[in-house]
């Protein structure tokens, strides 16, 4: 017998700071690492918590889940630590938030009373597992509270994550038929699903195409589903006749468009790691991430865009995307790609900065050199960003437009049997009066 209610219906439940025995996880550190071991490595229903949390504080967490089955292979790694996002949020009282590096965790101060702390919460947490997926023989949770058994946790998880990042390197959304797509975040953004391609990683960053593969395997109704590319719409922006079938009837939208945050961008949910945005001022896009706590360009932080583009919703010209499409080949190619990126923080541009073209890296600027839209256009035609070029000849359109509207007025005239000449001239005509 549980302490507290365990069911589906608490799935979507929030507990505020205030109404928390004990908060864990981002704003500090929050990784949460499932990892496949060999059967003797693994000690089923073993929960441990390194050390007691203590009431009304924040706390770094780090969680390290453990699992065997003689069927799971290392690929479906990403796939349950997803999971673990549906399911821990079933037990009431508890709320499990974000993944990988950006997991937060809550338990109410009511629940708390009735019993529930992390360990009990480890072993429900087996248990749902355990009842749903009969591949998982064995199934161990560690909770790290101690400062520096986070910090070794976090370094290992760094490098696994990376790992798991490299492993897509070979594939590309050419070689393959089929892409996946995941609604498992539909429990908080009911209208939202990640379309996983090979150069399109998850919002969240967990699933990539190889775990997406791996998942439907195992559980084809799980919550990822496979679709089959079919036709190709469009093939700079990213559409697909049969990814847009699936993703219809899934959610609510008929198009989605991988590579381009306009008409019918992928939808976000709060999982995101980042936010791709338009900044019309400059007719660019800026990227910000969940790391940078500060202002953008755009007015906006990375938190308030978030809450903004989080609901499913396909909201043209902002976009969640994970860190692993940042580096890929495809990146925003339906907007022309980091050609037309203006803005990074600057410690999300160090992070990634062997993957944006060498001839743009020092003409995108940071929060060093551009706060708002004025230092940001001042930063951009200095650095002579492509961005400027894309301006005159907008400029150059608009003057063309002009010039052929003052022909047609020419021509109109004529008609009638006058003769009216303009040469080259910019005259704007309010008035004219023909007298016999
Ligand atoms: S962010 Fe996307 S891929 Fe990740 S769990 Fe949510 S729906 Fe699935």
């Amino acid at each position: 017998m549980y302490p507290v209610d365990v069911s589906r219906i608490y799935e979507g439940e929030r507990i505020s700071k205030e109404d928390a025995y004990a908060s864990f996880g981002s704003p500090k550190t929050g990784i949460l690492l499932l990892r496949v071991f060999d059967e003797e490595e693994v000690e089923d229903y073993r929960v441990t918590v390194d050390r007691e949390p203590e009431e009304g504080k924040e706390h770094s967490i780090a969680v390290l889940i453990k699992i065997y089955g003689k069927r799971l292979e290392s690929d479906v790694e990403g796939f349950f630590e997803r999971k673990i996002h549906e399911l821990a949020n079933y037990i009431q009282g508890f709320m499990l938030e974000g993944s990988r590096d950006n997991l937060q965790i809550r338990i109410s101060k009511e629940s708390y009373k009735k019993g529930l702390d992390l360990k009990t919460a480890g072993k429900i947490i087996i248990d749902l597992f355990k009842k749903q997926y009969r591949a998982i023989e064995k199934m161990e949770i560690n909770f790290f509270i101690d400062e520096n058994n986070v910090r070794d946790i976090a370094t290992i998880a760094k490098k696994i994550f990376e790992e798991r990042e490299d492993r897509l390197k070979s594939l590309s959304d050419e070689s393959v038929d089929v892409f996946y797509i995941c609604t498992l975040c539909q429990s908080h953004a009911p209208t939202h699903a990640c379309v996983i391609a090979p150069s399109r990683p998850s919002n969240c960053g967990s699933i990539s195409w190889l775990e997406g593969k791996a998942a439907v395997a195992m559980d084809p109704d799980g919550g990822i589903f496979e679709a089959k590319k079919g036709d190709t719409l469009n093939e700079v922006k990213g559409e697909f006749k049969g990814v847009n079938k699936v993703y219809s009837e899934k959610t609510d939208k008929k198009r989605v468009y991988l590579h381009s945050i306009f008409e019918f961008p992928h939808t976000s949910c709060s999982c995101s790691e980042a936010i791709a945005f338009y900044i019309p001022e400059v007719d660019g896009i800026g990227v910000v991430d969940k790391d940078f706590k500060g202002s953008t360009p755009l007015g906006l932080d990375f938190k308030s865009m978030l809450y903004q583009v989080s609901t499913g919703a396909q909201l043209e010209g902002f976009v969640g995307i994970g860190y692993g499409y940042l580096k890929s080949p495809k990146f925003l190619q339906g907007d022309g790609g980091w050609q037309r990126v203006v803005w990074l923080p600057k410690a999300l541009k160090e992070k990634i900065y062997s993957y944006i073209p060498s001839d743009m890296r020092d003409k995108i600027a940071t929060e060093g050199e551009a706060t708002d839209v004025e230092s940001l256009k001042k930063f951009l035609i200095e650095k002579n960003h492509p961005i400027v070029k894309r301006w005159k000849e907008g400029r150059e359109v608009e003057r063309k437009e002009k010039k052929e509207g003052r022909e047609q007025k020419a021509k109109v005239l004529a008609s009638a049997g006058f003769k009216v000449v303009f040469e080259d001239v910019d005259i704007y005509i309010g008035k004219i009066i023909f007298k016999e």
